[in-house]
């Protein structure tokens, strides 16, 4: 749940200042298989917030596996999550959609709130960058969710990128290399 992802943004805070020279620290995990464990995560979020629905379309994934920490995918999608809730108002959708894109896991995590303006997209990644104060203030955070994740997903070789959809919302994709077995 939310409390959960404050002690978890602890520990990354730590390596948040290991990478703070900009020198990426690579970081190594088992193999782990994908859709089992963000299925997981979904489930104890969707328990937490009842309210919102989360769909997902993740069958592409069966027996797709990353190198990862297992709390570290965990962490990073539970930034998404919360983001996605955080910045939705009427409508309490999320999808999330597994695919695999050539030689990559590509995870998406959809919502249909209030959006990024087009100037502030580039920054989002940012420590401590929040877009527009006064829209911002009432929901809590202090801008350092989206860093965190950054690091953590470059840790793994993977990428992350954000747009506003084409409906209204923001669409945050991940992606990791798979493990191929040789
Ligand atoms: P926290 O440190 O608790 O995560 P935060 O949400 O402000 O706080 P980030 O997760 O780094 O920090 O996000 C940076 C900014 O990007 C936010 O302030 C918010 O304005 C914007 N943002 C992030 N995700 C979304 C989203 N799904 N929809 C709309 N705006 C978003």
């Amino acid at each position: 749940g939310l409390q959960e992802v404050g002690r978890l943004k602890g520990i990354v805070h730590e390596l948040l200042d290991m990478t703070r020279a900009e020198t990426v620290q690579f970081l190594t995990g088992e193999p782990v298989e994908v859709k089992s464990l963000v299925q997981n995560i979904i489930q104890s979020v969707s328990a937490i917030h009842a309210d919102f629905h989360i769909q997902t379309d993740l069958e592409s994934l069966s027996q797709v596996r990353i190198r990862i920490v297992p709390q570290h995918l965990e962490q990073i999608i539970l930034i998404l999550l919360d983001n996605a809730m955080k910045y939705s108002d009427e409508r309490k959708d999320i999808n999330v959609i597994g695919q695999v894109v050539h030689n990559k896991v590509a995870i998406q995590v959809i919502d249909y709130g209030i959006g990024i303006p087009k100037e502030d997209l580039p920054h989002v990644f940012d420590r401590f960058y929040r877009v527009d104060k006064s829209r911002t203030r009432e929901r809590g955070g202090v801008g350092l969710g989206l860093s965190i994740a950054y690091r953590l997903v470059h840790a793994y070789d993977g990428e992350i990128s954000i747009s506003n959809s084409s409906h209204q919302g923001v669409c945050v994709t991940l992606l990791f290399p798979i493990v191929t077995n040789e």
